[in-house]
């Protein structure tokens, strides 16, 4: 029993070691709350795993561009381009179901009866444009600048103008106050209730084109997607960049392979860390605790049901062993809550322990970290109709199905990183007339629910390539490591 404890251990040394930095990370979190940190000491004390987000950040632009660029180019035509067919139509169809999930979880518990506004001041129509997340999600597909686009992306600036009446002051209509409450204190009359009639002025959107920090890694991906094709029908004078592209790849690989054995050290700062920011739990309260429940019951389902049984019946093999083989990328996932950076991972697992095509992880993965988000689409639908049932806002049919379709679209905009759906949401918000300030409502929990819909993220985008390499698997050899171009040696 010993000796196969010691094996169990030596070939899932770092897997436990992972596990254990989530539970310790944790423990240290809720300890360290009780002893009221500074904001100074909470920076210090968060810096490992700001590191080990530095690291993981700093290996997503190698690894997106040599991936893509030499699995594409690895493969012809007719194959490259099936591939791909499969792999968005796959995406899109899950991604629709997840929303689907969303959108009876939240039918079904109604989280929004137990926050609803006394009063409710919600006008029905939109305060700012859903065309313009939805044009910069076109803008970040063809960045002007591909070396700003490794570091910003565009993101129109939607700022409030009040306008001021083109009267002069002395004109301007005097102000109207309703006193609505007279009090005797201390033998004098004190008025202590003032209702103000004034119109408030009126505020108007006014939207600029503009750019916000972060990668613009879907403008990097259509990039190297398309020059990967190109130089796979350039043949043998695209040959030499090809080479240089899969040397890089490797190369990022073994950087990876040496840098995880400093992830469980940084995992634990990064998970006490945030613990020791977030708000009192007491706050958050039965109103977002049932928003919480739902989209937690929702992603449960799809992460555990859904896309397994999906894989199952496609592929007719046990999705639990492929699952186990990615539990490091998903641990990852839900340290940093951010999908692009778990991508190093996420490739290591795969090729390591689920032994998938590297030519198809190579596009599989860097493709679905970019627009596969089943877990964000989720949440955006059960975050947009939760939204409507605390404003007693009755959606009718065309506006779920509106909800569904938007849901999908903000999901594929957003950026793999922290909280990035929360700012998408407004597409969902305002296709059916919601107030997008009431995105401020479920912010408190955000940074909670935004590891586990990382971690559904993460989930989809390996099991898409695990069913790709069993529905492809006609067109790729059977061994993992050959390639129609000689090794990056020659
Ligand atoms: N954090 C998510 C990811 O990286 C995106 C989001 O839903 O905010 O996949």
């Amino acid at each position: 029993i010993l000796a196969r404890g010691r094996d169990v251990c030596r070939r899932n040394g770092l897997l436990i070691l992972s596990v254990l930095s989530v539970t310790v990370g944790c423990l240290l979190g809720f300890f360290l709350r009780t002893r009221h940190l500074s904001p100074q000491e909470i920076s210090y004390f968060q810096f490992p795993g700001e590191l080990l987000m530095r690291i993981l950040k700093m290996l997503i632009l190698p690894l997106v561009v040599s991936s893509l660029m030499s699995g594409l180019a690895s493969l012809d035509a007719k194959t490259s381009s099936r591939l791909g067919v499969l792999t968005v139509a796959y995406y899109l169809w899950t991604t629709f179901m997840a929303v689907i999930v969303g959108i009876a979880m939240v039918s079904i518990i109604h989280p929004g009866s137990a926050a609803q506004k006394e009063t409710t001041e919600h006008s029905g129509k939109p305060m700012m444009s859903s065309a313009d997340p939805l044009l910069d999600l076109i803008r970040n597909m063809f960045p002007a600048n591909l070396v700003e686009a490794t570091f910003k992306q565009y993101r129109t600036k939607t700022t409030p103008v009040v306008k001021s009446p083109k009267v002069a002051p002395e004109e301007a209509p005097p102000r109207r106050i309703l006193v609505y409450g007279v009090q005797e204190e201390n033998g004098s009359r004190v008025q202590n209730f003032a209702l103000d009639l004034t119109p408030p002025p009126e505020v108007v959107y006014k939207s600029e084109p503009g750019t916000s920090d972060g990668m613009n890694v879907l403008g990097i991906v259509i990039f190297s997607a398309t020059m990967g094709v190109m130089l796979g029908r350039m043949g043998d004078s695209g040959a030499p960049l090809v080479s240089f592209c899969q040397c890089l790849n490797e190369s990022v690989m073994k950087i990876v392979a040496v840098a995880v054995w400093y992830f469980p050290f940084g995992i634990v700062f990064l998970i006490a860390g945030k613990i020791l920011e977030m708000d009192n739990p007491t706050t958050v309260g039965k109103k977002l605790g049932f928003y919480a429940v739902t989209v937690v019951c929702g992603l449960v389902v799809h992460g555990l049901f859904i896309l397994p049984l999906l894989y199952f019946f496609i592929t007719k093999k046990n999705p639990i062993v492929f699952i186990r083989g990615i539990l490091q990328a998903l641990l990852i996932a839900l340290a940093t809550s951010s999908s692009s950076a778990t991508l190093p991972i996420t490739f290591k697992c795969l090729l390591e322990n689920n032994h998938i095509d590297r030519r198809i992880a190579r596009f599989v993965l860097p493709v679905g970290a970019t627009i596969n988000m089943d877990g964000t689409a989720l949440y955006e639908a059960v975050a947009a109709i939760f939204i409507a049932q605390v404003n007693n806002y009755d959606l009718d049919f065309g506006q779920v199905i509106t909800i569904s379709i938007t849901a999908t679209a903000a999901s594929i905009g957003a950026a793999g990183i922290p909280q990035a759906g929360l700012v998408t949401m407004v597409i969902v918000l305002t296709s059916v007339g919601l107030p997008t300030d009431d995105i401020t409502l479920i912010i408190a929990v955000d940074w909670a629910l935004d590891r586990f819909r990382t971690m559904i993220n993460v989930l989809g985008d390996a099991l898409a390539a695990g069913i790709m390499a069993h529905v492809c698997r006609k067109d790729f050899t059977q061994d993992t490591g050959t390639e129609k171009l000689p090794p990056c040696e020659t």
